[in-house]
């Protein structure tokens, strides 16, 4: 039976998350993991089975705006394709670009760059996958000749030994991490943090932030030293030569314990079978590049690749590869063709008909905002993206988009930070109504499929594109009357000859009806594959002799040291239920519940006295973002770890991209997200409270708030601040003024505030404040407890009680929520051990918690391991 065969009623689509790529079986109203999809074989996590919760309209971009006020698209496309004339006429073409996604369906990423390198005459298109595997990308160059991902998730999972660095995959990439923990295989994980992934795990090596390469290299030194090497290998002598290093040296270099880095040595010397899978720990680095070669030199110095063994970049978005395969970062070409060869251009100037086909790269995401910031490209297009959140010194970018002549933005999602910068808003379908192609870490190419009607008067990329490039004159190339001829064109693309090899060839998969495409199974390239050949190098490397290359390198520091001024070093990251900058995800009260505000993570004993669940400002040189203090043994002393994904949507002071450093890989371009140095002070508060209201609140006057969405329309928002806490209290509770009458308990002596909003008994809002600092649940009920109050038909005089009182009717204390699937707090799976529940499988009979979609139970386990018996 094929893919297609397999299933019928809701239709088969893929996750518009990370790189995984699952597949999902998808109606409006459920969202379940596809058994017959290779990436995932019926999982989901947590975010793939909550994609319905974030279809609704609320947010979306519906019509085109021009200047802020609603237009026709024809007016909006008229503006953008005049606007680009213009400024091409005075300037020249290198004065206009584009900045797109990894969100993007590789149809749409295809007319982008088409549309820029071909008919624009700029190579100024760079994808916000600059941001996250850029650095993969030109490591694969310098190694294999072309980018090409050797290994797949049937042989991590099928690894005798797992290497998993500067990958947080339980919670980055959660189904390719439960099928390799569901597989046994043992593994190690190479991270300055403990993070939930090491649960499982044989031995962490919480490495010194930034030293990678030299760890790297002492195991290439030690692999020379005993075991079968391959020295004829181009680089290999000078890599090793390069490397020489001691367990001893190395881990000193590594701030490391000796005993483990043997262990890790050992480890890798003893087993062939080894998959290294690597992630935004290792790119996004000013030295990302040679860490990542740093890796491919321990394999290929071994021959662990091939077989089932390799290194394994893991993307972090649905189609970062996509956008890869057209070319649409500012240095690659259309097809995997390469500046570097010029019949590949003349080859790609005579299929598209190209009258302005560009003859080199373009500017990187960093360079091309700073080009903005100084007037050099005076018009951009951003699609699918928040620069203004997302990228390294951010208030820098949104000064540069604040002074740029013209700003388009495409976007399903309205009201971004970015879209504030625009003189055209242009509504772009949505996952559940888009129609096009992905491909995931492991080159599988999948559908996603439209089960819902267009928004408003939402339109593909791809056709949003094609609209302003008829209108500067070049309709007859951008003439598709579907996604499947723009996908057949690329496909053709890719098999053009040009006297050079290419690993990327789906020329198989050109000449696809309608129909073909839309029953398309999900496919693994190249097409057709090389009979006989598992490995995708069977046939050699596509390099000029045929053979890889190793890189010599030395250890560098990361671009900006610690100093007596900004003492911390400031990583960014991931969380598990939240996705880039919560456009989606924070639509979902039950993704909100994991970890509903912003927070700095820190070592308790290094924190300077700063009481978890206070506030901090984490500040640098560039920017600050003030953020609940959250002690985590995990974390290095001197070490900082800030999550990337608020928005001033959701917090006042959350975007912690403001204060990153926007220092950059000199080869890939990929910033260094993981090292900016940084202060830590203490957040002078004189009162701190929570607003619960059904329906968002305007608090913008709280010096410092976090907001979000609970079940049944609810949202709360946790404040503080250095005035009168009873100035405060009256401002909150004419926040969450309406209907109802209130019932309002004083206590300025014990500096306590409650007010309770009812109407026919039905709860409408609640206000609570205290002197002090604070924290989410202290002075409060507990959230989960006042959620289930406003979702009660009536408010019973107890709870009426214990809500001015502060506390839960019940008396249970407030605590986090860890099972995101069936809501089941800290305090409960805490409760269920000292029952007596002991493991995993205790807990969950006893609380469900870990039984859905299985992304938690690392936390889990981590909790049980430090709780008392
Ligand atoms: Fe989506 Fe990634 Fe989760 Fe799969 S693992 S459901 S692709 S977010």
């Amino acid at each position: 039976m094929t893919y297609t065969e397999t299933h019928a009623g809701p239709v088969r689509t893929t996750c518009p998350y990370c790189g995984v790529g699952c597949g999902v079986l998808a109606t409006p109203t459920a969202s379940d993991g596809d058994p017959a999809h290779p990436a995932n074989r019926g999982r989901l996590c947590g975010k793939g089975m909550a994609l319905h919760e974030t279809l609704g309209h609320e947010t979306r971009l519906l019509h085109p705006r021009v200047d802020g006020a609603q237009a026709g698209w024809d007016a909006a496309l008229d503006r953008v394709a005049g606007a680009f004339r213009s400024t091409i006429a005075r300037h020249g073409p290198d004065s206009v670009a584009l900045y797109v996604s990894g969100q993007l369906l590789t149809e749409d990423y295809y007319a982008a760059n088409k549309l820029a390198k071909g008919f624009l005459g700029t190579a100024n298109i760079d994808s916000n996958s600059r941001l996250c595997m850029s650095s993969a990308v030109a490591g694969h160059i310098r190694a294999f000749g072309q980018d090409v991902v050797p290994v797949g998730y049937d042989d991590l999972c099928g690894a005798d030994l797992a290497v998993l660095s500067g990958s947080n995959a339980a919670w980055c990439h959660p189904v390719l991490f439960q099928r390799m923990e569901a597989a046994g295989v043992p593994y190690v994980v190479i991270d300055p943090r403990r993070t939930p992934t090491c649960e499982g795990a044989a031995l962490h090596l919480p490495l010194r932030p930034g030293s990678d390469v030299a760890l790297w290299n002492g195991l290439l030194s030690h692999l020379a030293r005993t075991v079968p090497c391959d020295l004829t290998l181009p680089g290999a002598a000078e890599a090793v030569a390069a490397a020489t290093s001691t367990v001893a040296g190395t881990a000193a270099a590594c701030d490391l314990d000796p005993a483990d880095v043997a262990a890790f040595f050992g480890l890798f010397a003893r087993t062939e079978r080894v998959v290294t899978l690597f992630s935004q720990g290792v790119n996004q680095s000013s030295s990302g590049t040679d860490k990542v070669n740093a890796i491919i030199n321990a394999h290929l110095l071994t021959g662990r690749i091939g077989g089932g063994a390799g290194p394994f970049s893991i993307t972090g978005q649905p189609n970062a590869m996509g956008g890869r395969e057209v070319g649409a970062l500012s240095n690659l070409l259309a097809g995997h063709l390469s500046f570097d060869h010029a019949p590949d251009l003349e080859a790609l100037r005579a299929f598209w008909s190209a009258p302005n086909l560009v003859a080199g790269p373009g500017r990187k995401a960093v360079d091309l905002f700073r080009a903005i910031g100084c007037g050099q490209v005076r018009a951009v297009w951003i699609m699918g993206t928040n620069p203004a959140v997302s990228l390294p010194d951010s208030a820098a970018v949104r000064a540069a988009l604040a002074a740029c002549p013209f700003v388009a933005v495409s976007d399903c999602a309205d009201g971004t930070d970015t879209l504030a910068h625009a003189h055209v808003a242009l509504p772009a379908l949505a996952w559940g109504e888009r129609d096009g192609t992905v491909t995931n870490s492991e080159r599988v190419i999948s559908r996603q499929r439209p089960f819902m009607a267009p928004a408003g008067e939402a339109r593909a990329d791809w056709r949003i594109v094609a609209g302003v490039a008829a209108r500067l004159g070049f309709g007859a190339a951008f003439a598709w009357t579907g996604s499947h001829e723009v996908f057949d064109e690329h496909a053709r693309l890719t098999g053009l000859a040009t006297g050079r090899r290419r690993v990327f060839d789906i020329s198989g998969l050109a000449g696809m009806t309608r129909a073909a495409y839309d029953a398309m199974d999900p496919v693994r390239w190249p097409v057709p594959l090389a009979p006989a050949a598992e490995d995708v190098f069977a046939a050699g490397y596509p390099t000029a002799d045929g053979r890889p290359r190793l890189v010599p390198l030395r250890h560098r520091a990361p671009a900006n040291a610690v100093s007596a001024a900004f003492p911390w070093r400031l990583s960014t990251g991931r969380l598990r239920d939240q996705w880039h900058t919560m456009t989606r995800t924070g639509l979902s009260p039950r993704l909100m519940r994991h970890y509903p505000e912003p927070f700095v993570a820190v070592h308790p004993d290094a924190a300077g006295g700063m009481a978890d669940g206070t506030l901090a400002v984490v500040g640098t040189a560039h920017g600050s973002a003030t953020l609940r203090v959250r002690h985590d043994a995990g974390m290095r002393p001197g070490d900082l770890f800030v999550p990337m994904h608020w928005t001033d949507r959701f917090a006042s002071a959350g975007r912690v991209n403001a204060a990153v450093n926007a220092a950059v890989d000199p080869i890939s371009g990929q910033p260094e997200f993981k090292h900016t140095p940084a202060a830590l002070a203490a957040f002078p508060v004189t009162w701190s409270g929570s607003v619960l209201a059904r329906g968002p609140l305007d608090l913008g006057w709280a010096e410092w708030r976090a907001c979000w969405p609970m079940a049944g329309g609810v949202w709360r928002c946790e404040l503080a601040g250095t005035g009168a806490p009873e100035a405060a209290f009256a401002r909150a509770r004419a926040a969450a003024e309406g209907t109802g009458n209130w019932t309002v308990l004083r206590d300025p002596g014990a500096g306590t505030f409650s007010a309770v909003r009812l109407r026919e008994g039905v709860l409408q809002a609640a206000v609570t404040l205290a002197s002090g600092p604070g924290a989410p649940g202290s002075g409060t009920p507990a959230r989960d407890w006042l959620a289930s109050r406003f979702a009660a038909a009536a408010l019973s005089p107890g709870d009426r009680r214990a809500l001015l009182a502060g506390r839960n009717a019940a008396g249970e204390p407030a605590s986090p929520t860890i099972c995101s699937c069936h809501g089941v707090s800290r305090a409960a799976i805490l409760g269920a051990r000292a029952a007596g529940s002991v493991g995993l499988a205790a807990i969950g009979a006893a609380t469900k918690a870990g039984t859905g979609c299985g992304s938690c139970r690392p936390e889990i386990s981590a909790l049980l391991r430090v709780a008392p018996a």
